[in-house]
């Protein structure tokens, strides 16, 4: 990254922090980061890591902009309706950061893809909305040894665990199998207050930013718990499983798995 003028001014509040400082911002410059879904949680997420400097972002999302998306994903205009949401996204954050490496996938992560892409990229941010594709993203960062950034969110609140392979515990260390569907409603079902997805979608960036600028210890092995509601925030430390399926000392998952081992509505296998 060239320190142009505009760019020292660009980013002179990001130097000033002093965990931070220069050489933290030219991690940042020089980090990609995939943010899984343009929606309540990938709105916020992707506005922050472009507005930290971020080199190269990707976005998946297999969804098209519907009006009912607009209480929470908040990256969309108006006029983007039927658009896909990648598409919709990249244009909002080309029209913020014009010198910003944006990579477009307006198609669904699955178990055939994710590895691949993962690995074109130094972290991911999980802003999906569904059980199945958090733990394609949990197997497919602990098999390409990426870090994560998982998060989920439902009316007010939320949880976050960022996993860390090779240092620190997975999604399935916690819940080693995905939940059913109708064990687990989303927010189609229960409602979700969009201020409380764009809490938890920053914090998602700011664990991003800390993971890449090397600025300070992530949540790595710690479960955050955010109820906006009650305004209680809580961190539970999770340790990692040795008997876990996808990072345990004999793990059963080496590839993301087929892909009716994440169909929502049967248990999986492993
Ligand atoms: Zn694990």
């Amino acid at each position: 990254m060239n320190w142009s003028g505009e760019n020292t001014l660009r980013y002179s509040r990001n130097i000033l922090v002093e965990e931070l400082g220069e050489a933290g911002q030219e991690r940042l410059f020089a980090s990609s980061v995939l943010v899984v879904g343009a929606g309540g949680l990938g709105s916020p997420a992707l506005l922050y890591l472009a507005a930290a400097g971020i080199g190269r972002i990707g976005v998946i999302d297999d969804d098209r902009v519907d009006i009912s998306n607009f209480n929470r994903q908040v990256i969309h205009r108006a006029d983007a309706v039927g658009e896909w949401k990648a598409d919709s996204a990249a244009a909002a954050l080309r029209a913020f950061r014009p010198d910003l490496a944006v990579d477009v996938y307006p198609e669904a992560l699955t178990a055939a893809n994710a590895a691949a892409l993962f690995r074109k990229y130094d972290a991911v941010v999980d802003g999906s909305d569904n059980f199945s594709t958090k733990y394609l993203c949990n197997d497919a960062a602990v098999v390409t040894r990426r870090p994560l950034v998982h998060a989920g969110v439902l009316r007010f609140g939320g949880q976050m665990l960022t996993v860390v392979p090779g240092a620190g515990p997975c999604l399935r260390c916690v819940i080693p199998r995905i939940p059913l569907r109708r064990d687990s409603p989303g927010c189609a079902e229960a409602g979700i207050v969009g201020a409380a997805a764009g809490v938890v979608g920053a914090w998602q960036a700011m664990e991003a930013i800390k993971l890449l600028s090397g600025a300070a210890s992530s949540l790595g092995g710690k479960l955050l718990t955010i109820d906006t509601l009650s305004n209680e925030v809580s961190i539970l430390t999770v340790v990692r499983d040795r008997s876990c399926p996808a990072c345990g000392d004999h793990p059963r998952i080496t590839e993301p798995l087929s892909a009716a081992e994440y169909d929502p509505e049967r248990s999986c296998a492993v």
